[in-house]
């Protein structure tokens, strides 16, 4: 065994700058699953992915058809159930790229500067797709391990995976699995490795609200109507208290409070008031009364408006009473939030608020629910060990302010946790404008993979 880590070890050095180059491959397709005009690359991405699995070793690899982006399995050992199974999941969509004028470089032209690789989806996470699968190759090539290893790649993570809860459902033996490791977490420095075990949940909304039948004039009729934009903006403004509370009737009621361990465990992370200025742009920090800026992020929910819309936002001046406004707003949940108790509190605080001067309505858009893993699964332990080995010190277990639905999916569904990861650094602005991947870091994950690898095999 000692000889397959070694082996893998050296096999991966040797082919650091192939690795590197799988991963310009991916990132210079366009998988932007938001945007219609990109349906043709989601498919050639998937289909790409396929042909990397079995160049390096799968027995089993197909695009599989949902109903919306298609879904990419493989496995290693199909049909062998005399060993046990590890499960990656990883999802090749990315984020649209506006604003591109903010770009340094094109988003979906690989490009190296420094120790960074730049593009849209180089951390977030053809990167972690690409480190799992090298990690996945070195050892294959090596030996022929006790371990089946199956694949799943969606292409819709970055909309909310609507379809991905009832692939695994429908596909539950394909994808039944021991052990189920999901790279799109991610570290806290590039000195500092990181398990997450908690992660939040996202409810999603979008409100409407109608006034008059159409945009008015606000000589004729100012100071007659009732203006959407005002009445949304009053809605708005009052969906958190003075201390930085959300409103929302029974927000709070749900929530499980951060205990003492954990709040010790989390004043041991290294991220000061000052990285997050840094990292925002700001000068000062907001958020709710009585916790740390860590804790607030990871620990507790929130409440975001991600988007305004109404009347006349073009150059120069109209004046317009709008007869709409539009708010598209979310939430991140933490255990033992549901995404629709969520929505019935929110529809029962604009019941109480709205106006009878508009009318109103909510879509309610992406959900998914928040979760906790057991930081003391045998898997968990193989990969502590495995950081341990690739940084020199042992990984921090941390809780994620972001959404990973399918975590909490796959532990409904399939019955078995996650082992929550990723190479990904705090500064790699994913989901911004010059996202990148750190080099040095994407390495040292495919050398802590290989060990997670031989970890699970040697237990
Ligand atoms: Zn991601």
């Amino acid at each position: 065994m000692t000889n397959i880590r070694e082996n893998a070890i050296e096999y991966a050095r040797k082919n650091s700058s192939q690795f590197e180059q799988n991963l310009c491959e991916l990132v210079k397709i366009p998988s932007v699953s938001t945007n219609s005009e990109n349906k043709q690359d989601m498919h050639y991405a998937a289909e790409r992915l396929v042909q990397m699995l079995t160049s390096i070793g799968f027995t089993e690899g197909r695009v599989c058809e949902t109903g919306g982006h298609p879904v990419v399995f493989g496995q290693t050992k199909p049909g062998d159930n005399s060993v046990p199974t590890l499960l990656m999941y990883g999802h090749y969509d990315v984020q649209p790229v506006d604003p591109l004028d903010l770009w340094k470089t094109n988003p979906f032209t690989p490009t190296v500067k420094g120790d960074r690789l730049f593009g849209r989806g180089a951390s977030d996470m053809k990167g972690q797709i690409v480190a799992g699968l090298a990690a996945i190759e070195s050892v294959l090539k090596q030996a022929d391990i006790p371990l089946n290893i199956k694949v799943i790649f969606e292409g819709e993570e970055e909309i909310g995976s609507p379809n991905l809860a009832d692939f695994i459902k429908e596909n539950k033996e394909m994808l039944a699995c021991d052990y189920i490791l999901n790279p799109d977490a991610g570290m806290v420095s590039a000195e500092l490795p990181a398990i997450t075990y908690g992660l939040r949940g996202l409810a999603y909304f979008e409100i409407r609200v109608y006034g008059p039948s159409h945009d008015l004039h606000s000589g004729s009729f100012g100071g007659a109507i009732h203006n959407p934009a005002q009445v949304l903006c009053d809605i708005l403004s009052k969906m958190h208290d003075e201390k930085g509370r959300v409103t929302l009737p029974g927000f709070y009621d749900k929530v499980l409070p951060l205990s003492d361990g954990e709040r010790k465990e989390i004043a041991r992370l290294p991220i000061s008031d000052e990285y997050y200025k840094q990292n925002a742009g700001v000068d000062e920090l907001w958020g709710e009364d009585g916790y740390s800026v860590v804790e607030r992020v990871g620990g507790r929910p929130t409440l975001e408006i991600n988007g305004l819309l109404s009347g006349f936002t073009g150059a120069g001046s109209k004046t317009v009473l709008p007869a709409q406004a539009m708010a598209k707003i979310s939430s991140r949940l933490v255990p033992n939030q549901d995404p629709e108790e969520v929505y019935a509190q929110l529809m029962e605080f604009l019941r109480q608020n709205m106006p009878s001067t508009v009318k109103w309505e909510v879509i309610k858009m992406a959900g998914g629910f928040p979760s906790l893993t057991n930081p003391d699964l045998p898997e968990t332990k193989a990969m502590s060990k495995a950081m341990e080995r690739a940084w020199g010190v042992p990984p921090v277990l941390k809780r994620e302010g972001g959404s990973i639905p399918v975590a909490s999916d796959m532990q409904k569904i399939l019955g078995v946790e996650s082992v929550l990861v990723g190479f990904g650094l705090p500064e790699d602005a994913i989901h911004s404008p010059n996202e990148s991947q750190h080099l040095p870091t994407f390495h040292k994950g495919i050398e802590a993979l290989i060990h997670f690898l031989c970890n699970l095999i040697e237990k």
